[in-house]
This record gives C-alpha cells, sequence and structure tokens, in this order.
C-alpha cells in the first residue's frame, strides 16, 4: 500500500518546525515517529527495522527510492502493516543501524 506523507494526508494540520529543518511533511503514515527526529544524514534505508526483501540491499542514496515497511512500526501498533516508507525519508528516533 502506498501512504502519503501525514502532511499530504491531514492538510488542516498546522505545519511544526521539527529541529533540523525539517518539517512534517517529511513523515509518513507507517513510520515509528516523525522523520528527522534520528541520527543526522540517515535515512530508513539505512535503519535495521526497514523490512528488506530476503537477499536484498539498501538502495544507494542517489538511487531510485523503494518502498518498504517499518517493522518498528509494526512492533508498537500490534499489528501487520501494509503503510510502506520511502527509503530515502530521514530516519526517526527509533533508528537502529543495519547490521552487516
Ligand atoms: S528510521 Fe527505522 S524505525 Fe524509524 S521509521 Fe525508519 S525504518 Fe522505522
Amino acid at each position: 500500500m502506498v501512504t502519503k506523507s501525514l502532511a499530504a494526508e491531514h492538510k488542516y494540520l498546522t505545519e511544526v518546525p521539527i529541529p533540523g529543518g525539517l518539517r512534517l511533511s517529511s513523515t509518513y503514515e507507517g513510520m515509528a515517529h516523525f522523520a528527522g527526529t534520528g541520527p543526522i544524514g540517515k535515512t530508513c534505508a539505512e535503519c535495521g527495522f526497514y523490512k528488506l526483501w530476503k537477499g536484498e540491499k539498501p538502495p544507494k542514496v542517489d538511487a531510485e527510492p523503494i518502498r518498504r515497511v517499518c517493522l518498528e512500526f509494526q512492533r508498537m501498533t500490534h499489528r501487520r502493516s501494509t503503510l510502506t516508507v520511502p527509503s530515502n525519508v530521514p530516519a526517526c528516533k527509533y533508528f537502529s543501524e543495519r547490521p552487516e
């Protein structure tokens, strides 16, 4: 399932500045927390909770983004989610470095 950013989904919400110059519009439904609240420069693609297919490598920074689910969001909500998040979204505060 392709999700829209929260700002696109809820146009009535007030845009709140997030430290680091990020915006609510960077956050997607299906994320464990707000985009940009994690380590600076990291993206969901580099996070261990970003579910890749078996044997799949995370896309490079300059590559076309893919869409996968966040396992931390699924754990928090106690359900299997089909809400996919783009791989190039700035990481949230639950970011966990993907093991090599
Ligand atoms: S940084 Fe990790 S925990 Fe946070 S939304 Fe992205 S995949 Fe999920």
